[in-house]
């Protein structure tokens, strides 16, 4: 019998002794995984003529990756002191052997690893579908577990021994979290079969693993026994949970995001002992950031605003973007406004300081509202819904300032819904009207037009005036059909004086959108000509702020009207941000000053500076707002060309208008209201 030339060392001896016994024998070497000694009875059983003709063959070929760590886990075991002993098929020359072996650690020269196998029993008898299965549970990388009535490990299959603790026999400490232990046993008492996900504790630490538990008897003694299978979804979990938390984060600011909010408030909704407060947060004039700079430097803008917001809120706070320029600030639990405020003051300071994107300082301020949840609201839609209305508030009172809700504001917001209704249906059931206010010559006493005033003849609340509802028809687009109700009343009605020898020109009002639709001139030109009013007694008034964006469109829609013939005019001159290098390019004919300083007269340095500007740009220049005949005097005396005010004459209806206009004098009357232009309206 010849040696591996390796095989010496403090176990030599043992090996002599192996040599003469009728069991087969063997060494394997887990570092070379080849058999590197073996007796006579082991050549015979693995087929090989001689040592060297075993050691050449490669043990690992065709071998599952789980009987690769099974062998490791013996290796460390047997290391360990421990002898080893199973069933093994294996297959020497490519035909199955059943064996029962033993394995222990031996002692070489030349350090390697190697182990001692001794072939204990062969061709054990098992029929087929034992040997299948025995085969299968070894290389299945399913782990199998079979525990006894009081959990503890009877046997595990070899895909499960490494995973396991040393020192775990119990089911119960495999579960990194006792409830997940409480709830398997709560399952697997009412059913004969369970799955779950669990945090489990292995060999390598925490692990999630999905394990399917099934009530069965142990086939060595009867009795019942729980047999768990399971397998590694750690990287799955993992990426389950990342998705989740995408799905639930912004991905611009990192902050929670809407659908983070919703769940946070349906689990709001069902839990009573909640107390929660809420800050949302609007930037004021965001779209014009966003529009003048692009959306690039908007969005950075809003990772700037979202950190300062972070760096104001303790680590306790929920921070939600819900979409745009909006974000919320959820605290709980709150007893009551008082760090809502303190927290949105903080806000409001941190953000006048400017921002610095690209090198440019941006200034952005926050319109806040604030509420608390349940004292302000019963749901978690309302809580979102008040809050928001509270920052509507303070939005509409210029922004940068934060409101805590009150039912007055909901009330509000009720009766504006209710308005909005309302419109709708106004202009079907003709609710409007225009009222007239006179326009005089420089003589102060020739009416030579009129400015057309929308007012909406309210079934139940009487006369009201455009301030309370235009806005709301801007937002809700019903704006377009009003407009183009009072461009033909006011045409109409040009039409109608003119035809009677009247030659009065009228003003109308444009809002935003309708000056600013393509085919606004050609629907000028078809109303003129559906009405038959000369295009020299129409005159439109816009506003600065709808010179201010794209120019070369405006600038066209200037030079058709001109090529109309139709006049325009710039409404309330001096409040907005007119660039006067356009001003001059631009066709407009008229600027109206703006009442503010008219009414300022003892400051009257702007005025004079408006009235030469005018002059400058060859321009007719109409003062409006006249209240006092000391404000009249100075502007006769100094070469404004047009009067509007209620010391001259009150808006009033066409027939009061045209009994204005019979009489030659003006009435001398005092500075009338608003009330008292109702009165005069319905009498
Ligand atoms: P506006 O174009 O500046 O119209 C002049 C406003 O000043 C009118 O208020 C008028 O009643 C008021 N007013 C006239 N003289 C005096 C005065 O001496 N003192 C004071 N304190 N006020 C005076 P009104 O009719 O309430 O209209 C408010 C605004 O609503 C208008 O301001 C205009 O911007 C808008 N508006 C009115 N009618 C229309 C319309 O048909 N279409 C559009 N888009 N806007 C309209
Ligand atoms: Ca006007
Ligand atoms: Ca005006």
């Amino acid at each position: 019998m010849e040696k591996a030339a390796n095989v010496t060392g403090s176990d030599h001896a043992v090996l002599q002794v192996c040599e003469t016994l009728s069991t087969p024998i063997w060494v394997f070497d887990f570092d070379s995984t080849s058999v590197i000694w073996a007796n006579d009875a082991a050549l015979t059983l693995w087929g090989a003529d001689n040592c060297a003709d075993l050691a050449s063959r490669d043990m690992f070929a065709d071998t599952s990756p789980t009987v690769v760590q099974h062998l490791q886990n013996i290796r460390k075991h047997i290391h360990n002191g421990d002898r080893h002993s199973e069933r093994w098929t294996l297959y020497p020359q490519g035909q199955p052997r059943h064996c029962f072996l033993e394995y222990r650690a031996i002692n070489l020269d030349n350090s390697h690893d190697a182990m001692l196998v001794e072939c204990t029993g062969q061709d054990l008898c098992s029929d087929n579908d034992t040997l299948r299965s025995t085969e299968a549970l070894r290389h299945t990388s399913l782990m199998i577990g079979l525990y006894d009535n009081d959990y503890n490990l009877l046997y595990c299959n070899p895909a499960a021994r490494p995973m396991l603790q040393d020192n775990t026999t119990n089911l119960r400490d495999r579960f990194a979290n006792p409830s997940d232990w409480y709830h398997m046993l709560s399952e697997i008492k009412q059913s004969d079969q369970f799955v779950m996900e669990a945090f489990v504790n292995t060999a390598t630490g925490s692990r999630w693993h999905k394990m399917h538990f099934q009530h069965s008897r142990d086939a060595v003694t009867g009795k019942w026994s729980l047999l768990v299978s399971e397998s590694d979804v750690t990287q799955l979990h993992d990426a389950e949970r990342e998705g989740y938390r995408l799905a639930r984060t912004d991905s611009l600011t990192g902050f929670a995001n809407r659908l983070y909010l919703q769940e946070k408030l349906q689990y709001m909704s069902a839990n009573s002992d909640v107390r929660a407060g809420v800050i949302y947060i609007d930037l004021d004039r965001f779209k014009n950031i966003n529009d003048s700079l692009g959306h690039s430097t908007g969005d950075q803008l809003l990772v700037s605003v979202a950190r300062s917001i972070r760096q104001c809120t303790g680590n306790n706070a929920t921070l939600v973007r819900l979409g745009g320029d909006e974000f919320l600030i959820m605290l709980e639990p709150v007893k009551n406004y008082e760090p809502l405020v303190e927290l949105s003051n903080r806000i409001i300071e941190k953000l006048a300081t400017p921002l610095l994107i690209n090198n440019t300082p941006l200034r952005v301020t926050p319109s806040i509202g604030i509420c608390i949840y349940p004292d302000d609201a019963n749901s978690a839609e309302s809580l979102l819904q008040h809050a928001d209305i509270a920052m509507y508030r303070s939005k509409s009172e210029g922004g940068n300032q934060y409101h805590i809700f009150t039912d007055l504001m909901r009330k509000d917001v009720q009766d504006r819904l209710q308005i909005e209704q309302e419109l709708s249906s106004a202009i079907e059931q003709q609710q409007f009207t225009l009222h007239y206010q006179a326009r005089y010559s420089n003589d102060g006493t020739t009416i030579i037009g009129a400015e057309g005033l929308i007012r909406w003849n309210h079934p139940e609340n009487g006369l009201l005036f455009p301030d309370s509802f235009i806005s709301l028809a801007e937002e809700t687009g019903l704006m377009d059909e009003l407009g183009e109700w009072v461009l033909q009343e006011g045409a109409m009605q040009a039409a109608k004086w003119f035809r009677e020898g009247r030659n009065l020109s009228v003003s109308i009002n444009l809002s935003p959108r309708q000056f600013a639709s393509s085919d606004f001139a050609s629907k000028v030109e078809e109303v003129l000509r559906k009405t038959g009013c000369p295009p020299g007694l129409l005159e439109l008034e816009i506003t600065e702020s709808m010179l201010i964006n794209d120019i070369p469109h405006v600038a066209e829609i200037l030079r058709n009207l001109h090529h109309l013939g139709v006049r325009t005019a710039i409404d309330d001159f001096g409040t907005g941000y007119s660039n006067l290098y356009h001003l001059q390019s631009l066709d407009i004919d008229c600027l109206k000053i703006d009442k503010a300083f008219v009414q300022s007269i003892d400051k009257p340095a702007i005025l004079q500076m408006i009235l030469s500007l005018g002059k400058m740009l060859k321009m007719n220049i109409v003062a409006e707002g006249i209240e006092t005949p000391k404000q009249l005097d100075w502007l006769q005396r100094n070469g404004c060309h047009e009067f509007q005010g209620f010391y001259l004459a009150k808006p009033m209806d066409s027939s009061r208008f045209e009994a204005l206009l019979n009489q030659t004098q003006r009435p001398a009357t005092a500075p009338a209201t608003k009330s008292t232009e109702a009165n005069l309206a319905c009498a």
